[in-house]
């Protein structure tokens, strides 16, 4: 009589895989380090600005582990205990909607309330689209300076949330957003005397690099996960031509295929343009300061 019935068999993989997706998160951080606070960032931009300002003060950890596309990151049981248990979680609203509905208000950090946001792009013919919940753009770290407002405002989140080291994250966060401000003024000088201002994108995801220095974005998609209309295309294709555009950004995360076929169509090449929606080899600065280079090659800049 030890038959196990196939409904119970079916309840415990599915278990199985529930503790197995969580355990590829965040990880086990519980209590962690004797008793300082534990501090979540929703994904990599966020981890690596909160790692600056939190410094030895803090346990930082992530939710969206390397590698993975953080817009449709799903959360398990685990993190959403540890959700609930965080000193504070560091996210960007309109980014991650499993984050979205899990965070509790009086412990989160929307980054995307401490800087002035940009309307969502959006194209024509691609009504029903509702990859973010939100009415602006979410992607706000692909500009250092307004990284660097940020990292003012973090600063003072973690002051409050740890007054025992209140002058220490506040010291950090002045130094964090004083290497993102010369970040700015790299990005500034570099793309100050271009041939292009535009950029065509695989994913829209650098509206606010656009808006500070004053490119102009057209994306083949507004989010990784959804193909392009033939119509779509073909209108990207026009514009590329018009505008003499040489290269079409492809990002790692994302299949570099349509990008090719339009590059192809228009006689372009392509080259990677990092998001940094997930860890990137160097770290925020260096892989900023790769793409810096990547666009000045392709908008054939000379200042
Ligand atoms: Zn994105």
């Amino acid at each position: 009589m030890s038959r196990t019935p196939p409904m119970r068999a079916v309840t415990l993989l599915a278990g199985a895989a529930l503790l197995a997706t969580s355990a590829c998160g965040a990880g086990s951080a519980e209590s962690a380090d004797g008793g300082r606070p534990e501090v979540i960032a929703a994904f990599y931009p966020l981890q690596w600005l909160t790692e600056q300002v939190a410094g030895p003060d803090a346990n930082v950890t992530v939710l969206t582990a390397p590698g993975v596309e953080p817009h449709d990151l799903e959360l398990g049981l685990q993190q959403m205990t540890k959700l609930q248990d965080a000193a504070l979680t560091v996210y960007v609203k309109g980014v991650q909607p499993a984050v979205d509905d899990a965070v509790s208000a009086d412990t989160a950090f929307d980054a995307a309330s401490a800087v002035t946001t940009i309307p969502a792009g959006g194209h024509a013919g691609e009504e029903g689209h509702d990859e973010h919940a939100v009415s602006y753009d979410p992607h706000i770290w692909l500009d250092p300076s307004r990284l660097a407002t940020v990292a003012g405002k973090l600063g003072e989140r973690l002051a409050a949330a740890d007054p025992g080291h209140a002058q220490a994250y506040k010291d950090r966060a002045a130094a964090a957003a004083g290497a993102l401000g010369g970040l700015d003024q790299e990005f500034t000088k570099g793309l100050s005397t271009c041939a292009s201002k535009t950029l065509v994108t695989a994913h829209e995801a650098f509206g606010y690099l656009a808006d500070r220095y004053k490119l102009k974005q057209v994306g083949i998609t507004l989010d990784p996960e959804t193909e392009p209309s033939p119509k779509r295309l073909s209108e990207v294709a026009a514009l590329a031509r018009s505008e003499g555009v040489t290269t079409i950004f492809t990002e790692s995360l994302v299949s570099p295929k349509v990008a090719e076929v339009l590059a192809g169509e228009v006689g372009a090449k392509t080259a990677v343009l990092d998001p940094l929606e997930s860890k990137p080899a160097g770290d925020y600065l260096s892989a900023m300061r790769d793409n810096l280079k990547t666009l000045r090659t392709a908008l054939r800049c000379t200042a």
